[in-house]
């Protein structure tokens, strides 16, 4: 590097890094984060990218924008109410306060009058029986995928496992629920076909080696035509008749039925029906978080309780609280998004779609998250050029529109009212940044 070299004068390390504005960053980020920045921008002016000059400016603005965490928030224009790429379910703001209280030490498994340990997670268990009466139990684990894990585990041990071939489904990216509840020893006994399976079908395959009867929701497809399964409450007859206990795995998290999705399963329903345990998400059509739930009789939910694997399985108290907060607090957003009052939802779209100059479209939102396959939720978007995808994904805030049929379409069902504004904004920003003869592209 010779004396002319403008890389002499990019700021040393120890200088930035005594500078008061990145010594007052300690206070939230951690003294690798900010080294990290510091070196990336430093190196970004000895590869001739960034002028000698603007090193510091440069460091102390991206220092100021970096939080401790990388997730973004995103304004979900897609009109899919539980997208699984988003995080599922936004929390209610009780369940977003549950979470701070929760954050700290609290008396998750603690009876603080006797001082004594308590059971854990009493509070989200009191809390779901309530809104479930029909559930005379009920415990929360991981997710959907270790609820089923530790019913079949716990209920079927080494023994089958006995489902329809109509329900061995692959819910999402690596999970194939055949290949989950084999993981553990148990073994699946598939009977029936594809689109129809029978009573008699269930009845020649139950034996002295059978662990329990399973029915799954099929959640994210449909089989039409020349079919037919076998309902909750035949299978209640069939279970009493041979003694096996009857798992009913819904996925969706509906506690009780709900008329905008009639075919949707849910869980009150199925308890009445006979099921011994029925298994539901906690953020999917709950709107909660992150949870498995298991609701049913007494005698079987004090089984899994006590299962080994349970302990691997089970919720913390962030997730305890928060769906404690779901359940007993106001409609959570998923619910909101579902039923959105229409009138209300045009008004707001027409709003939007005048404020940045664009059509008004007819667009069907879903449930998403594998829920209600094929149901529409008949709504509108704001139609835009394609090309301001990529712009509204990138911008602050962050949007993520649907991009269909050559256009980029902005559905206001999943956002909540008070952002219309923020929204606006980001669409007029990414329309003005939208270079020229990009439309329809
Ligand atoms: C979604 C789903 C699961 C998995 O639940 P997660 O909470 O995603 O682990 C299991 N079974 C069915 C039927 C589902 O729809």
């Amino acid at each position: 590097m010779g004396t002319n070299d403008p890389r002499r004068l990019i700021p040393r390390t120890d200088r930035l890094l005594a500078h008061p504005e990145l010594r007052r960053a300690r206070g939230r980020l951690g003294d690798e984060v900010i080294r990290s920045i510091v070196q990336d921008i430093q190196d970004q002016a000895r590869s001739g990218e960034l002028a000698p000059e603007d090193v510091e400016p440069e460091i102390l603005a991206a220092v100021s924008s970096r939080a401790a965490t990388s997730l973004r928030p995103v304004l979900n224009a897609t009109g899919v109410i539980v997208h699984t790429n988003l995080g599922r379910a936004p929390l209610s703001e009780s369940a977003r306060r549950a979470l701070l209280t929760a954050a700290g030490y609290v008396d998750v498994e603690m009876d603080l009058p006797s001082g004594t340990r308590s059971r854990r997670g009493a509070g989200a268990r009191q809390a779901l029986m309530r809104t479930c009466p029909a559930a005379e139990d009920a415990l929360a684990v991981n997710n959907g995928a270790a609820a089923l894990l530790l019913a079949t585990t716990a209920l079927a041990g080494t023994g089958e496992v006995v489902v329809s071939r109509g329900e061995l489904v692959e819910i999402g990216a690596g999970f194939r629920l055949p290949e989950l509840i084999e993981s553990t020893g148990a073994r699946l006994r598939e009977v029936g076909t594809t689109n129809r399976t029978h009573l008699s079908d269930y009845e020649s395959a139950i034996g002295a080696q059978t662990g329990c009867l399973l029915k799954v929701h099929p959640s994210n497809f449909r089989i039409s035509g020349f079919t037919s399964g076998v309902g909750v409450s035949e299978l209640r007859s069939l279970a009493d008749e041979h003694d096996v206990p009857l798992v009913v795995d819904l996925g969706s998290g509906l506690l009780a039925p709900d008329p905008v999705l009639p075919e949707e399963p849910d869980v009150a329903s199925a308890l009445v029906s006979g099921a011994d345990v029925v298994i539901a998400s906690g953020d999917k059509l709950l709107g909660g978080p992150q949870a498995g739930l298991l609701l049913g009789r007494a005698e079987v939910i004090a089984r899994l309780a006590r299962h080994p694997l349970a302990r691997a399985l089970r919720a913390d108290k962030l997730a305890l609280a928060a769906l404690e907060a779901t359940v007993s607090g106001e409609a959570p957003p998923v619910t909101a998004a579902l039923h959105a009052d229409p009138v209300r939802l045009r008004g707001r779209t027409e709003a939007l779609a005048e404020a940045v100059g664009c059509a008004v479209v007819e667009h069907d939102g879903r449930v998403g998250g594998g829920g209600a396959p094929g149901v529409p939720l008949p709504g509108w978007a704001v139609r835009l050029p394609e090309g301001a995808a990529r712009l509204l994904r990138t911008g602050s805030p962050a949007v993520l529109p649907r991009v269909h049929g050559g256009a980029c379409l902005v559905d206001l069902r999943c956002i909540p009212e008070d952002e219309d504004e923020r929204l606006a904004d980001a669409v007029r920003a990414a329309l003005a940044h939208q270079p020229l003869g990009t439309e329809g592209s």
